[in-house]
């Protein structure tokens, strides 16, 4: 079999197919908010790792600490086995996270990715209430594989299965509701009539902001009317803060400003800290009906990730309320820059929002976004774009960023915005 030729960048584009076409070079080295390509030329990084590095790229701590975990020739597997790095992270985990907010979760560790944890959820909710059907969200995101999949809402990310993708209802997202966040009689309507042709769900899944789907952001009300209404009729409630976990909005959990308990809850992206491949399932314990060995994985338990999570964990949630302010300052210099921004070209910016660190920027235009990224990228600032036609440029720097960084990124994407 003969192999590319990876010599120049568009062999090497052609045998990855992913976020080259928008920032066509080779990448090699990276610290803190900036990446350099092969050439040495610096970027500066409002994408991190699609939202895996909230505390910068090689941070320094979670660095020692990994090279010291290293050096002494610790476990470096990921499998079911008790290890001194798992029973750190699951004590830290407990002590900083779970316990200082009331929340009573048992932890799993269901594979290596994202879409694992929601595999997970979806299995677990279904197992626990025997019912197969699942409601997600319009423009909802929750991972490639086909549970995954199913209860994405973006008809082009579905058509890649090949499979009809079944047991699961959409519901429209808040964010295209517009009307009182308390109305969910529609919704009522279906669980009261079993006429109506929505089976008794299992679980309704849901984002607190859509990260994929255009940074869509659910308001507070109308979480809680959705967790309230979960309650009432028997339904699971699962959060997938999988990207707008570990600080991105503010507090460790983007659920907490809600008031609301999911019963499952999955994490993934930044809770390793290093980019290390990890997630968490977190599930009430009435729920904890699998037999050892019911859900497994080779890489369920990846050592080298607790080690560098346990670090993050202690270096940054010891501390919530400094990591929230800063988080939630970060995102007022965004948010000002985006206003600006948008009343400078108010007739082709449809409209910005977000919280935290995560914020979004909407054209008319749906070929604008890819532009302004484009441009931005000759000009220095890798910035993604999202929403189901890629309509919104989507900013999500690093927890870590500085204000300065922040403000230059700011200006690349004003000066983006204003040549393209
Ligand atoms: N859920 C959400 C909310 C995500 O944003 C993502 C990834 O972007 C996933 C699930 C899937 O995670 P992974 O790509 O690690 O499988």
């Amino acid at each position: 079999i003969s192999q590319p030729d990876l010599s120049t960048f568009e062999s090497l584009e052609s045998a990855v197919r992913s976020y080259c076409r928008a920032w066509p070079t080779v990448f090699d080295r990276a610290r803190g908010s900036r990446m350099y390509d092969e050439n040495g030329r610096a970027y500066l990084d409002f994408f991190a790792g699609a939202g895996s590095l909230n505390y910068g790229h090689n941070n320094p701590v979670l660095k020692r600490a990994l090279a010291d975990y290293l050096e002494r020739d610790g476990v470096t597997h990921g499998l079911d086995m008790a290890t001194v790095a798992k029973r750190t992270f699951l004590r830290t985990f407990q002590e900083l996270v779970l316990h200082p907010r009331g929340l009573p979760y048992k932890v799993m560790f269901p594979g290596p990715t994202g879409a694992n944890a929601v595999e997970a959820a979806l299995k677990l909710a279904r197992k626990v209430t025997g019912r197969a059907t699942v409601v997600s969200f319009t423009n909802a995101f929750h991972g490639m594989s086909l549970g995954a999949l199913a209860v994405t809402g973006n008809a082009f990310k579905r058509a890649g299965a090949g499979v009809p993708l079944t047991h699961v209802t959409t519901m429209p997202f808040d964010h295209y509701l517009g009307g009182a966040a308390e109305d969910f009689s529609w919704f009522e309507r279906l669980l009261d009539d079993p006429g109506s042709g929505l089976d008794r769900p299992a679980a309704v899944i849901v984002e607190t902001v859509q990260g994929e789907g255009g940074v869509n952001v659910a308001r507070p009300a109308w979480l809680s009317t959705l967790a309230e209404l979960c309650l009432r009729h028997g339904v699971l409630l699962i959060v997938d803060d999988i990207q707008m976990g570990c600080g991105r909005t503010g507090a460790f959990f983007s659920f907490e400003d809600a008031g609301i308990v999911p019963d499952i809850v999955t994490v993934s992206k930044s809770i390793s800290g290093y980019g290390l491949p990890m997630s968490l399932c977190l599930f009430r314990s009435e729920l904890d009906v699998w037999e050892p060995g019911e859900h497994n994985g080779t890489f369920r338990g990846n050592n080298p990730a607790f080690v560098t999570a346990t670090a993050a964990l202690r270096t940054y949630w010891t501390d919530a309320t400094a990591m929230e302010k800063q988080t939630r300052a970060g995102g007022r210099l965004v948010e000002e820059a985006l206003a600006a921004i948008a009343a400078e070209h108010h007739t082709e910016v449809k409209g910005y929002r977000g919280r935290g660190l995560v914020w979004g920027l909407e054209f008319h235009d749906r070929g604008r976004a890819a532009r302004v990224s484009r441009r931005a990228f000759e000009l220095g600032l890798l910035v993604e774009t999202s929403g189901v036609h890629g309509e919104v440029v989507k900013l999500l720097p690093a927890l870590t960023i500085t204000a300065d960084e922040t403000r230059e990124g700011l200006r690349i994407l004003s000066r983006a915005v204003s040549e393209t």
